[in-house]
């Protein structure tokens, strides 16, 4: 399509994910036309800065000319082989080598690639029963999540989510996956409840959990340094502390789905660093290659790819890939996004932008709507309700969300309602004139919308 075209489309053939159906028959479908730096040009040229990075991944934006570059001189050279049969191509070797110098202070020690992040935390579910059948432990099989939790859409990754959208007339969560409290203590905290004594509560129920299944039936706990898709929540202080200990303890291996919070997001490389978390397995995708194309990966200890390595020679071989696991375009593009992000020190750039961001983020509660304000590095919510001194929630119905994302796409603004909040997270490579350009635009959608 050489032309973008300003008319909506109603009955085209896409299923949109994530979309009412009967909905977007009646609005149409809005044509996403061209990307300029931090913001996107609609079908009939409306500019908007998008406050989301797309769906919390373009980090460097939508015109960075070095991954376009990256992209077709490895097109040109060689624009697939696989990783089966013990071949590999440049790009997939260095991407491992570069991914675990990264993050040498977790001890990864190999790296198998996949193409989202719904892949990369199905394959860390088949991995870690892999490894327990290689060590001797076949009865150690169930995978803990929590409440508000979102790792994906495939049948693993929806089951270890732990939303109600995503199991409904689906058939799931599966047997093998359980599900234990969200650790944010602005909804969940009872009154009068400190948050030091929310966290031994949730800590401790997730232990009864542990001991009703038995200890010896559970193998891993999957959870995001911080719940995106879930509203932005931000885990109460102390708590990953405590539940290490307890995973520890119990031999419950520690999965970190970094999917949103990997490279820079939350002002450090990883949101593992900023929680003080110590994972056995790190799943990553989105921001790897700043979205210009899919790749994801899993990272594992050294403990634990020893033993598959052992369990597959014992078998024959390893039996399981992906046939673009390590694609050497995605591959060349993420370690394009890693040199970028190392010259142009983005990571600090994030710390630089996080004072102003948070700040702004913060005066939004002084509006009638907004009853609370969370984030930290580039990534931030508001909570949205109807009667904030009360706590009183917008019933779904009123589709106050779907209202607030219209006035904000008015004002040419693309933010994301989720639940009760609005979430906000713009590229890394966002400069102060353009976080308050998202946040007058932002201040203007909210007045609409009272
Ligand atoms: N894990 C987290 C934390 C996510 O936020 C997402 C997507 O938003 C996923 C996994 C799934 O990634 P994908 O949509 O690439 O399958």
């Amino acid at each position: 399509m050489n032309s973008p075209v300003g008319e909506k489309k109603r009955n085209g053939s896409l299923l949109h994910p994530y979309t009412n159906p009967v909905r977007q028959q009646q609005t149409g479908t809005t044509l996403t036309a061209k990307g300029d730096g931090v913001h996107v040009l609609d079908g009939d040229g409306k500019r908007h800065l998008d406050g989301m990075s797309g769906l919390w991944c373009a980090s460097l934006g939508y015109s960075e000319p070095r991954l376009v570059e990256a992209a077709r001189r490895q097109m040109e050279l060689l624009p697939y082989h696989q990783t089966f049969d013990a071949r590999a191509t440049a790009p997939a070797l260095e991407l491992a080598e570069r991914l675990v110098g990264l993050t040498s202070e977790f001890e990864f020690d190999k790296v198998l690639f996949a193409n989202s992040g719904s892949e990369a935390n199905d394959q860390a579910a088949k991995l870690i029963w892999f490894y327990f059948n290689a060590i001797g432990k076949p009865r150690k099989k169930k995978l803990i999540a929590r409440t508000r939790a979102y790792h994906g859409v495939t049948v693993m990754s929806a089951s270890l989510t732990g939303l109600a959208l995503n199991h409904n007339d689906f058939d799931l969560p599966i047997d093998r996956v359980l599900h234990t409290d969200c650790p944010s203590y602005y909804h969940y905290g009872k009154p009068g409840e400190s948050e030091s004594d929310f966290v031994s509560r949730i800590i401790g129920n997730l232990e009864a959990l542990i001991e009703r299944e038995g200890a010896d039936t559970i193998a891993a706990f999957f959870a995001e340094p911080i719940q995106g898709a879930g509203g932005v929540l931000m885990p109460a202080q102390g708590y990953f502390e405590r539940l290490q200990e307890v995973l520890t303890r119990h031999g419950i291996l520690l999965v970190a789905d970094e999917v949103i919070t990997g490279f820079g997001r939350t002002g450090q490389m990883f949101g593992s660093q900023t929680l003080g978390i110590k994972p056995d397995i790190m799943n990553i995708a989105k921001a790897m290659s700043s979205a210009y194309l899919p790749i994801s990966a899993t990272l594992l200890s050294k403990e634990i790819s020893d033993a598959i390595v052992e369990g597959s020679n014992r078998q024959g071989m390893f039996g399981h890939g992906v046939t673009y696991s390590g694609h050497p375009v995605c591959a060349a593009v993420a370690i394009e996004v890693l040199n970028i992000m190392q010259e142009r020190d983005l990571v600090g750039h994030v710390r630089e932008m996080s004072p102003l961001f948070l700040s702004r983020l913060k005066r939004m509660e002084e509006h009638p709507l907004v009853a609370q304000s969370r984030g930290v590095g580039l990534l931030g919510a508001l909570e949205i309700l109807k009667d904030k001194s009360r706590r009183v929630s917008f019933a779904l119905t009123d589709g106050i969300g779907l209202v607030l994302k219209q006035a904000a796409l008015d004002e040419g603004l693309i933010i994301r309602p989720l639940l009760d909040c609005v979430a906000i997270c713009p590229p890394l490579v966002v400069t102060p004139s353009q976080i308050d350009e998202l946040f007058d635009k932002l201040g203007r959608a909210l007045d609409v919308t009272l």
